[in-house]
């Protein structure tokens, strides 16, 4: 057992979406003490870099597995199922459910993603710990699977609405399960409210002293997502505010074990965020676009056999699209098509492709092919060859190094989106300022946003306090990376350890 070696207990808090320059102001201002002592006792860096697409079911599922979503198989916040002939959405916002409906999206965002979605091939922490002995343990989070069974509570609003629309299914989780009014291992009086956002934090760390209070945890993931939702609403330039209120949860749960001092004689301490936020101040039409080309666009629940002039399945998710072509045998001709339709508007950033054993990124006239190789090494250590404009994904090259400042890690990102069996044929991304609207008409404009390769969306935090071995000089950071450092603490092999290529 892990206790039994000696070794700390480790919680890993997820705050959603925190931009790192947010946490900045919150701890300038000292709306975020605790943070601010994490960070001073550990370190930490701004440049922690989210998937591609940078939205949570694909962040999370990376952090939870260490892979990206060609392995992990959660491809988008909302995708084509090809093999459904369905839409999955995971509650990209309620008009979108509504189309999507509702108990669909309840059944895709609680069981199949952790059930069906993401694949069995990668294990996530919670499995690898516990399969090691370790005691782990999840508030409500996206990714939860473990080995576990839970059976449905459903307490207070959320369960019983769960349980009249037949969506009582038992879960499969790490030792100790607390996910909203569903699954509730430690019997607790915890209530999530329906999950209303703005309460999620209170129910995270009212579950988290349960488990302190019975001493039920080796490893316990901390989710703390209310700052995603008021960045969305109110503009990453808020969430100094949100921010401060899961400072607020953190310090709660600290104080429980008898405060900081006493927390840190037991504990290691992760935070981070799975991705970041940039403003949006405009919506863009992506199925507007595409059907001013003439293109027919398969509607949420409907059936490509039964639908008329169709050859799309369209899947806006924030500052991400994707495009599927319905008819494989008319992909050579269509695909070049759906290419230089999106090329020719201004507000699209990237258009991302496969071609010939190639990715291929284009932005306007300008396009850049890549594929893993030997000719330049990025800031991770992969080799490419890349031939065009490098300017497409702002990366130069010093000295046979590729970066870009602009779409960190860009090339790894992007050749993994490609990859990934359930993103579509066309990957798409607005230009800064900019965001899809949904299937339900949504943007939320005036607000904050993220998806995209751009850095402004991507480049999460981390902060790493009291896991021994520190790895503080490490050149360049992925989110992925959280998963071996969970495991690292716990000195658990990694079963995930998958090259680019
Ligand atoms: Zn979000």
């Amino acid at each position: 057992m892990a206790r039994a070696q000696g070794v700390k207990k480790l919680v890993v808090a997820v705050i959603d979406g925190m931009k790192p320059a947010a946490l900045q102001s919150a701890i300038a201002s000292g709306g975020a003490p605790t943070l601010a002592r994490l960070v001073r006792d550990g370190y930490a860096t701004g440049e922690c870099i989210s998937s591609f697409p940078s939205l949570t079911p694909v962040a999370t599922s990376t952090i939870t597995t260490g892979s990206g979503p060609d392995a992990h198989g959660v491809p988008s916040m909302h995708w084509y199922n090809r093999a459904e002939e369905r839409y999955v959405d995971y509650g990209i916002s309620f008009p979108s459910a509504r189309r999507s409906g509702v108990i669909s999206v309840l059944k895709d965002l609680i069981y199949r993603i952790n059930q069906e979605h993401l694949s069995s091939k990668t294990p996530t922490f919670f499995e690898s710990l516990e399969e090691a002995g370790v005691r782990a343990a999840c508030t409500t989070y996206m990714i939860y699977r473990g080995p576990h069974e839970h059976e449905f509570v459903g307490s207070g609003m959320g369960g019983r609405l769960a349980s009249v629309t037949g969506m009582s299914r038992s879960g499969w989780g790490p030792s100790e399960l607390i996910y909203g009014d569903i699954f509730d291992s430690q019997n607790t009086p915890c209530r999530s409210s329906f999950g209303v956002p703005g309460r999620r934090d209170q129910h995270a760390s009212c579950a988290a002293l349960e488990l302190i209070a019975n001493d039920a945890y080796d490893f316990l993931l901390l989710s703390l997502p209310d700052n995603d939702n008021y960045s969305h609403r109110m503009g990453p330039e808020a969430q100094p505010t949100s921010i401060a209120h899961a400072d607020t949860q953190i310090q709660k749960v600290i104080d429980a074990y008898g405060g900081y001092r006493a927390f840190m004689e037991d504990h290691a301490m992760i935070v981070l965020s799975d991705h970041s936020h940039s403003t949006v101040r405009e919506g863009l039409d992506l199925l507007g676009m595409l059907r001013a080309d003439d293109w027919g666009i398969l509607q949420p629940r409907q059936k490509p056999r039964k639908a008329k002039d169709v050859q799309l399945a369209v899947s806006p998710a924030a500052r991400f699209g994707a495009v599927y072509l319905l008819e494989p045998a008319h992909r050579a001709r269509e695909l070049p098509l759906v290419v230089s339709d999106l090329r020719k508007h201004d507000e699209i950033e990237h258009v991302l492709w496969r071609e010939n054993g190639e990715a291929a990124v284009a932005s306007g006239h300008d396009e850049l092919r890549f594929a893993p190789g030997d000719t330049y090494t990025d800031a991770r250590g992969r080799g490419w060859d890349a031939e065009g404009d490098l300017a497409v994904l702002g990366l130069h090259a010093a000295d046979g190094l590729l970066v870009s400042d602009h779409y960190p890690d860009a090339l790894t990102r992007a050749w993994q989106a490609l990859r990934t069996e359930r993103l579509g044929d066309v990957l798409v991304t607005p230009r800064l300022g900019r965001e899809f609207f949904d299937w339900g008409g949504v943007a939320h404009v005036g607000g904050g946003t993220h998806g995209s390769l751009h850095t402004d969306d991507s480049a999460a935090q981390l902060i790493v306090t009291g896991t021994g071995e520190s790895r503080e000089h490490q050149p360049a950071w992925s989110i992925a990376d959280v998963h071996e450092l969970v495991l690292e603490h716990f000195n658990v092999n990694s079963p995930n350890a998958t090259p680019v290529q």
